[in-house]
């Protein structure tokens, strides 16, 4: 576990670089939600660390594209909560910087 700007996740490290949907930033580091630390596989839910986008894993876990309200709203109540505080806060970090 790693607390991320005061939000606890689970971060695993795989070799694989992540390209984010929204922000263009190679992500080395990825979250699993659920704990089980495996390698993100398609409709995994990840949050980039640099611009807070909520992003889904696709295409064999080599990219990822923009998750919707829809599947946010679908999510299990504690990882969802979990994902937006994370995103909210980065998105508040950002904001500070600029
Ligand atoms: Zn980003």
């Amino acid at each position: 576990m790693k607390t991320i700007i005061g939000v606890v996740v689970p971060i695993m490290t795989t070799e694989r670089t992540m390209v984010c949907p929204k922000c263009g930033i190679q992500n080395e580091c990825h979250s699993d939600p659920t704990g089980s630390m495996h390698t993100p596989s398609d409709g995994a839910f990840g949050v980039c660390i640099s611009c807070g986008v909520i992003g889904v894993y696709t295409n064999n876990a080599t990219r990822q594209r923009l998750a919707t309200d829809e599947e946010i709203d679908a999510l299990p109540d504690d990882f969802r909560k979990m994902v937006m505080l994370l995103s909210e806060r980065i998105e508040q970090e950002n904001k500070g910087k600029s």
